[in-house]
């Protein structure tokens, strides 16, 4: 995979007028009609938002873009880790574009291979390996992924977490859980694995800060990456909501931590909070412990509703953020020319592993 940088789009872009800016955009799409596909991923600021042609979590985007094969452009506004996923389930005559290629996950990059693979050894040393069954979190990158697909573990997602840890712990012995600790964690409570059988590897350390017997005794355990968006969110916010407002109903995502997952009312994937807000009766009121983005969008579309976010503060995804309108523009500008620039590929030998452990969680 070439590490490409985003290059500077110029003044052009950069500094005309946004009006201006959505009003070209709406003219490309036009004029390159069915040979592409935008993907929007919930996360994205509106004025992007409104020109995908198919929206959802990363889980839903990747199976438009593998269903789409009848499109020669797929431009994902999302970060990079779900780019290459829509590489590796299209085919190679069709090409992936990521708008800016500072669109990254800083919870995806937590989990780096060479870390990875370093800290598989030295559990080695004192585990079989082989009764160790990698799960990695959609969000990780296609070198994580293929990783996990040649040691016969799965990729799994913020909506399906449980049931794939619950038929990796019918394959192994154990569970190696990556990158979300909170993920992991809030999935293994579901699943009613006690506490002392989940334990936390601190990257880096030596035997991930953990001692033998902890390790021999443990079922799960986690990699210490997190999302900074959603750990933003603290127990606090949900006491003061209940204070303030004693008709609020708390909803939050499994990323977030595990004690603001047990006070809420209801915890969920991206899909589950939407429909949860969107089918609630008339009148509900709701505290939602997810990206401002997605929070204000749902705010607008049911003025039935009071819609809030869970804190006070703007809990942005700031590389979500990056995939401005006019980057869309200039991606677009580029392909109805005849250029493709900011493509994302996966070489073929990483995408095929990769693949392997996307396929198994969808036979799950
Ligand atoms: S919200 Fe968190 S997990 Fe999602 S892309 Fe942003 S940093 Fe990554």
């Amino acid at each position: 995979m070439a590490t490409l940088q985003q290059v500077d789009i110029g003044p052009q872009y950069l500094d005309e007028k946004e009006e201006e800016i959505l009003k070209k955009i709406k003219a490309r799409k036009q004029e390159l009609g069915d040979k592409l596909l935008i993907l929007g991923h919930h996360y994205q600021q509106e004025a992007t938002f409104q020109f995908a042609d198919m929206t959802g979590d990363s889980l839903k985007l990747a199976k438009y873009a593998a269903a789409s094969r009848d499109k020669q452009y797929i431009v994902f506004c999302g970060v990079h880790f779900m780019a290459e996923s829509a590489d590796i389930l299209t085919t190679d005559k069709q090409t992936v574009v990521l708008p800016d290629l500072r669109a990254g996950c800083p919870m995806a990059d937590m989990a780096d291979i060479e870390g990875v693979k370093w800290s598989w050894s030295e559990l080695d040393k004192i585990l079989d390996s082989n009764t160790i069954i990698p799960v990695t979190y959609v969000n990780s990158s296609a070198k994580i992924k293929a990783f996990v697909g040649e040691k016969g573990g799965s990729v799994c997602t913020s909506s399906n977490a449980e049931r794939v840890l619950t038929w990796a712990l019918e394959k192994g012995e154990k569970v190696f859980f990556f990158p979300d600790e909170h993920l992991g964690r809030n999935s293994a409570f579901a699943l009613g694995i006690p506490d002392d059988e989940v334990v936390l590897w601190e990257r880096g350390k030596l035997l991930g800060g953990n001692t033998e017997d902890q390790l021999k005794k443990a079922k799960v355990i986690l990699w210490n990456g997190y999302c900074s968006v959603h750990m933003q969110f603290t127990e606090e916010h949900v006491r003061m909501w209940r204070q303030k407002d004693p008709e609020i109903k708390v909803i939050v995502h499994p990323e977030c931590r595990f004690e603001v997952v047990r006070a809420a009312d209801k915890y969920g994937s991206t899909e589950v909070i939407i429909n949860t807000v969107s089918e609630s009766p008339t009148g509900s009121h709701w505290a939602v412990g997810t990206e401002i983005n997605l929070v204000n969008r749902l705010h607008k579309r049911h003025p039935d509703k009071e819609v809030h976010s869970l804190s006070p503060f703007q809990c942005l995804c700031s590389t979500m953020y990056r995939i401005k309108p006019a980057y869309l523009l200039w991606v677009l500008d580029n392909l109805a020319e005849g250029h493709v620039v900011n493509q994302i590929t996966v070489d073929s030998e990483t995408a095929k592993l990769a693949k392997i452990a996307l396929d198994r969680m969808l036979e799950i």
